[in-house]
């Protein structure tokens, strides 16, 4: 997982308002005086009031759902807060429990369990369906009862979701706007597994991807976001699908952070390998990945590790890590110290330390280009290792 630049989103707003902002107006126009308005099941009103305040629609909080950050969102309107807490109580709520508590090194007693399945409804708990869960007050004794108690609220949620398709609704993106959008996030490539390059071309007429664009919080569950820039993530078709299919995964937040040094490449000596293998002679070893840390980062991680298969797939990349092997032994220090000297001789100017990195590796080694090159973050991982 590589972290992505907000800012790259941010500079896109003005111009995705433009575009969209009279779209949803008139939608809302249209829901606001239709005889048979949508209704919120958890609230017993209207849908379109969680569009408004004090009656008329809030031109603030479309923008806020359109261009702002999920955090402007819960933090300066109750009900997106409530919306998104709901969502989440049922997107993420297909874990396996015996599962789960392996990850956090706990027993499986029933008492874990149940305190477990407490856990979760208090971390997304909302006012909205506080009366679903005092008629179900033994959802935390058992999956079955636990389901009930989800299912209850997911028909609820479904009802909701149809009412605000009719206002919000991904169906309502333009093609070419997808496009565009994508081109200007500066993603080359797919954040989720850093393999496969995402391409942007421009055919004479109108902009083109190869990729996919990802709803980090897929539209099905969170109707809502579904057309929020923020949610967007460009990620390649292989990531996008493994998205699609693995329900209810908590994975890091590719706009707030990547995996960093609680997350590391690391090759490992197979029992054949030898010195030979160390210094790039050959591939005698193998490619883990070592996740450290405790607590929620450590399982989103993990969790990440999961979904895409990293640990599995990057196994096909030892002749890339081979290969860094074999230059950091075959250009020393010295090799680098006489190329600078050779460049002053020539009166041209010293490499900076990326630039050598470039020159030696093939990578510049700064994890803000990470989103730029494939393999870029195996690459940085292995080079820290034989240093280290
Ligand atoms: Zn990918």
């Amino acid at each position: 997982m590589i972290k992505l630049d907000p800012a790259n989103v941010t500079r896109q707003a003005t111009e995705y308002l433009n575009e969209m902002m009279n779209v949803i107006k008139r939608n809302y126009q249209v829901e606001r005086i239709t005889p048979s308005p949508a209704m919120n099941p958890f609230t017993g009103r209207r849908v379109a009031e969680l569009f408004e305040s004090g009656g008329t629609l809030d031109e603030t909080l479309l923008d806020t759902l359109l261009t702002g950050t999920f955090s402007d969102m819960t933090s300066r309107y109750m009900d997106l807060q409530d919306y998104i807490q709901t969502c989440r109580l049922v997107y993420y709520s297909s874990f396996k429990i015996h599962y789960e508590l392996d990850k956090l090194r706990l027993p499986k007693t029933q008492r874990e369990r149940e305190r477990f399945r407490e856990r979760y409804a208090t971390r997304y708990a909302s006012s909205w369906f506080d009366q679903i869960k005092a008629a179900h007050p033994n959802y935390m004794q058992n999956d079955e009862y636990f389901d009930a108690f989800i299912d209850a609220v997911e028909a609820n949620l479904n009802t909701l979701n149809e009412g605000i398709g009719r206002i919000v609704n991904y169906s309502m993106l333009p093609d070419e706007l997808r496009h565009s959008i994508m081109n200007r996030m500066g993603v080359e490539v797919c954040p989720y597994c850093n393999r496969q390059y995402i391409t942007h071309y421009h055919d004479g007429i109108k902009f083109k991807t190869t990729a996919d664009l990802d709803h980090f919080y897929p539209k099905s569950v969170f109707m809502l976001l579904s057309l929020s820039l923020f949610n967007f993530v460009p990620s390649c078709h292989i990531c996008n699908s493994r998205c699609k299919l693995a329900k209810g995964v908590e994975i890091l937040y590719p706009y707030d952070r990547g995996y960093m040094d609680d997350a590391l490449f690391k090759y490992v000596l197979t029992p054949g390998g030898s010195i030979d293998s160390i210094v790039g002679g050959n591939t005698d070893f193998d490619i883990e990945m070592e996740i450290s840390g405790t607590g929620a980062s450590h399982r989103m991680m993990q969790n990440g590790v999961d979904m895409f298969k990293l640990e599995k797939l990057y196994r096909s990349h030892k002749e890339c890590v081979r290969e860094i092997l074999y230059k950091k032994q075959a250009y020393s220090k010295l090799h680098q110290d006489d190329l600078q000297d050779l460049l002053e001789l020539m009166g041209l100017e010293q490499l900076t330390q990326h630039e050598m990195n470039l020159f030696q590796y093939g990578y510049t080694l700064d994890p803000e280009n990470f989103s730029k090159r494939p393999l870029s973050k195996l690459a940085y991982d292995v080079i820290r290792q034989i240093l280290n």
